[in-house]
Parts: C-alpha cells; structure tokens; sequence
C-alpha cells in the first residue's frame, strides 16, 4: 500500500515535470489555427491559412484601432525585415536581419533578450540579409541562420540549447525560412538555389538538432536516415537518376527548398516547394529536371516523397515552384492551393497531388497559354522561351521579353486563406522582363545562372495587386492596385477583414469581402512581412514587423528606379483597439 502510494507521488510529480518540461506540443501547434491566445506557427497553424477566429477588430471597431507599442530592430545594418512573429504566454518571439531573434513582452514592448548570431564574411544571401520567423517546440525557440546554421535557444532565458550546422556556407548556401515542426520532428530545407547547391528537406529532433531523415528535392540524389548513433542509413534514391536530368547536371541541380513547408494534420503530409534547376539557361539541362518547380509531398515519418506536382517542367525563367502549399476544405476534399511564381493558381489534391483546377492570377503570361487539366502539365509557348546560346554565336541567346518577371506573380509574401469567404488573398504583381541565355559552367560559390536580365514593369499607374480570388471559378473577386510592388504577407480574420502591408510603409486593412480599405497606419518604413494577430486578457492585438528590403531593391530593374526613395529601418509594431 506504502509503496503503491509512493508510486503515484513519483507518477505524480513526474507527470507535473514533464507536463513543465513539455512547453509547446505538437497538439498545440496542429491546434494553432484554432487558439487565437497564441501563435505558434508560420502561418498562424501549419496549414498556412493564416486566418484567425478574432473578431473583436472588425469593419465596424477598426476605426479605433491604434498603436500600442513599436520596437526598433536597432544596429547599423538594417535592410529588409521579413519576419513573421511568434506569440506564446504573453511573449513575442520576433526574428530580424543578419540572423537576430528577439524576445518581448507582448503587452508592454518590454525587450527580455536578444540573440545576435555571429556571422562570418563571405555568406551569400541571394537576396537580401533577412529572415522570415522562428519556430517553437517544448522550451525551445529554433531558428535558421545567414551562414545555414540553426540555433534552438531557451524561450526564457535565450541561451543557446544547441546549434548544428545545415551545409556549407562558402558553396552558397543559407537559411532564410521559417522551420516547420510536424509530428515531433523540426522540418527545413536549404536556400542557394542561385549557387548550383542540391535543394533537399531534413527532419531533426527538435530538442536536440540530431539528424533523423535527409530528402533530398533533386532527382538521382541518395536520400538517408539517421540511426542512434547519427550513422546514415540510405533509403533510396529520390526519383531515377538520369530520368529528367541529362549527363552529370543533377549533381549541382538547384531545387532549393528556401521556403519552407507546411504541414496538414489530416493527410498527415508535409508540403515543401523546390525552387528553379540550375543553370537558369534550360538549354543545358534538357528534360524535366525533377524535383525543381514542384510542390513535393513527403510522409513525416520517414521522409519519401508521397507526391510531387511540378509547375514549371524545365523551367527557363526562374520560376521557383517555392510557394506556400496552402490545405483547405473544398467539395468536401482536402484541397491545396498555391499560387505559383509562373503566374498561375493552381489547386490540386492534398492526398495524391492530382490537378483540380488552374488559372493565371495576373494579367500578362507569355510562357504558356495555360495549364491542360488532364495532364497537369503546361502547354508551353515555344517562341517564349529564352534562346539557345549555342544556336547564334555561341555567347548570348535570343532574347525575349517574358511575363512574369522572375521575381514572379508571386514572391516569398504568403497569401491567406478565409473559410468564411471561401476566398484567397493573394499579394500579386504586374512585371514582366527581357531575359536571354548565356554559356556557364558550375564554380563552387559562385552564382550558376548563365543568364541575364532587366525587370520591367508591365503598368504606369501600379505592380502590386491584392486579389481575392476564388479557388473554384478563377474569378477575381475584388482587387486593391498597389503603386510599388507587393512584398508583404497577408493576413485574415472572422471580423471580415484582411490585413496586409506595402513597401510604400502602409498597413492596411479590407473589407474581406469588397475589398473596400477600411484602415491604413504608416509604420515609418516599407513592410515586406506577414502581420499577425492575437488575443491576450480579452483584447485583439494585431502585429506586423517594418523594415524596407529584400529582393526588389537588389534585383528590380528598371522597377528599382520605383522603389528607391523608400527608406530603410526595422521595427515590430503592435495595435489594439482604444477604449474611448
Ligand atoms: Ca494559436
Ligand atoms: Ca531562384
């Protein structure tokens, strides 16, 4: 009886230490969309939909919406702010330029920590020093870094847990995205796609950094896991090497996975887009080029691939295939919808990848006259592919002017998804460019394009368009023009609304169904992140992070000269409603 009782003491406090030490959970995260006391994931819940059940702010409140607090990012380097926050337990976990993570009392502004990575010279971000959010698991917050590290640091202190190196930042590769947790296991992929680096996804103990699966997203690649030991075990190549690659080009193959993934609790999938194949010059590289361009569904667990969908077979243009893969319910199926940086919308079978429906979401697309139904595939426009240097002089190919630019008809911003409407809010743009092919060979840290460039804009009066768009018909329910180009995230709410910001400083907010503004504030510089919301001791609290940057400035053509008087800073902002 004595030892039965000291059984269940020990059971008990156990339990009570365990229940300490556990943090957040995975029922917590694959609840996230759910409890609108936090948000514990890139895309407030896994899915992506980045819709909150919050409705205290709404048409007919929003008027008193105000600031709170803001916090600046400080540091003399600035440059662009592309961070989705974290909110857990009244504390704001909020990622910054040059791989920095903050930690802030949610209600107040109150700074608790800060960690500054220690980077070396020599990485080589693509495009911009930024990074997109953290993720949150037991006691930990884990993120990725500009030399591919990742670092997991307590929640409450801000010590370092552990940090584990991805690759090697000296061949071009980095971390930019938000990591993904599903099933107990930390999910991420690679940035570099511009460097010739073989895109991949791994799957780590997140308490502990430990290898457990390695996929890589280039066709002929062995895929490995890890035992007890950290011993790699191979499981099979990914696809059948020289399938759609031709010679040795798949060693160097691109199909970086620098987005990130999202996950669905009820197909049990999680879903990472690959970037373009390199070279850009498609001429070197005839076939396909699996797994480049794709959505690619994998099994958690083990890490084979379930699926794939690829949007733009041989691609020519840089259209990565990186895009937010976003689950929602539609003709009583699960759906998942991206909308593609080539142009096109597409919504396809969360269970087995199969094509439901396509559509342009822009105006202009030169590359192909649409997508065939049946097959899944592109009917491709032949004159709209840039030319075969080895054709003319050897040097540069025909040139053609394409739509959409490479910086896509949608970039890194991710869309929202509102099961009340039924509509996606897709942050679009309106460019096109001239690009023509050149001769390259793979160097080691070296950019493996083999193409040049001018980015131009298609429209005097705007680039940007937010647009509501119905995933069933292709319509374009309503749209809110933009006079710079979109490079924030979206967000949406059951009071009706949408939220999303402008490199010209504006958060703005819409009527979700009309689209009519109904709200603007001016952050002091341009917003290329996604807001939040939250609530906490019965008020909505809404959060979007400042900070000028990113691809556009670095990379815009002739759209550059549009965007240039914009000034830097990086700052978090925080609103609620006034009480009169
Ligand atoms: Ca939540
Ligand atoms: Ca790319």
């Amino acid at each position: 009886m004595k030892r039965k009782l000291l059984s269940l003491l020990v059971l008990m406090a156990a339990t009570q230490l365990g229940a300490q030490a556990a943090g957040v959970t995975d029922a917590m995260i694959e609840n996230d969309a759910k409890t609108p006391g936090d948000v514990l994931s890139w895309g407030l819940g896994p899915q992506g939909q980045r819709h909150s059940t919050l409705a205290q702010v709404n048409a007919k409140t929003i008027k008193n919406l105000v600031p709170v607090w803001s916090m600046s990012f400080g540091g003399e380097k600035q440059r662009g702010q592309q961070s989705q926050p974290l909110i857990h337990e009244g504390k704001m976990y909020v990622t910054a330029s040059y791989s920095r993570l903050f930690a802030v009392d949610a209600k107040t502004g109150q700074k608790l920590w800060k960690y500054e990575h220690r980077l070396p010279e020599g990485i080589m971000p693509c495009c911009d020093v930024i990074n997109r959010g953290a993720a949150i698991y037991g006691n930990l917050v884990i993120f990725g870094t500009l030399d591919a590290q990742l670092v997991a640091l307590d929640k409450d202190s801000g010590k370092v847990v552990w940090r584990e190196k991805i690759d090697d930042y000296k061949a071009g590769y980095s971390y930019t995205a938000a990591p993904l947790i599903a099933e107990g296991l930390l999910l991420t992929g690679v940035s570099g796609g511009e460097f010739g680096v073989v895109g991949r996804v791994e799957a780590r103990d997140p308490m502990s950094g430990k290898l457990v699966w390695v996929r890589p997203m280039v066709e002929g690649h062995m895929g490995y896991r890890y035992d007890a030991e950290g011993k790699a075990v191979e499981t099979g190549v990914s696809g059948t090497t020289n399938a759609t690659w031709p010679g040795e080009m798949w060693k160097t193959g691109g199909a970086a996975t620098w987005l990130g993934g999202t996950y669905d609790p009820k197909t049990r999938l999680a879903y990472f887009g690959t970037g373009n194949p390199g070279p850009w010059n498609s001429h070197l590289r005839k076939g396909d080029n699996l797994y480049s361009a794709s959505t690619v569904a994998l099994d958690v667990k083990s890490g084979q691939i379930k699926w794939h969908y690829q949007t733009t077979p041989n691609d020519g243009w840089d259209f990565d295939g990186v895009n937010e893969f976003v689950t929602f319910d539609m003709g009583g199926k699960r759906m998942g919808a991206k909308a593609d940086r080539n142009g096109f919308f597409y919504v396809i079978d969360a269970e087995n990848g199969k094509l439901q429906n396509a559509f342009p979401f822009v105006t202009k697309v030169t590359w192909a006259k649409g997508i065939d139904k049946a097959t899944g595939r592109p009917d491709f426009v032949a004159e709209g592919r840039p030319g075969d240097p080895t054709a003319g002089d050897g040097k540069k190919g025909q040139d053609v002017f394409a739509a959409p630019s490479f910086l896509g008809g949608k970039n890194q911003m991710p869309m929202a998804y509102s099961p009340q409407t039924g509509l996606f809010y897709v942050p679009a743009n309106e460019w096109g460019m001239d690009i023509w092919n050149e001769p390259v060979t793979y160097k080691k840290g070296a950019a493996y394009l083999g193409a040049g460039f001018t980015i131009k804009p298609l429209y005097e009066d705007y680039i940007g368009a937010l647009r509501a768009v119905d995933p069933r018909t292709g319509k374009i329910a309503w749209e809110v023009k933009n006079s710079a180009p979109l490079w924030g995230g979206v967000l949406t709410t059951a009071g009706n609304l949408v939220f999303w910001g402008t490199p010209e400083g504006y958060l703005k907010a819409a009527d979700a169904k009309t689209g009519k503004v109904v709200w603007q504030f001016q952050t002091g510089s341009g917003i290329v992140a996604p807001p939040v919301t939250w609530e906490q001791d019965g008020e909505q609290y809404v959060s979007v992070v400042s900070g000028w940057g990113g691809a556009v400035p670095l990379w815009g053509g002739e759209v550059a000269k549009k965007v240039n008087f914009l000034e830097q800073g990086g700052s978090i902002w925080v609103f609620k409603l006034h009480k009169g």
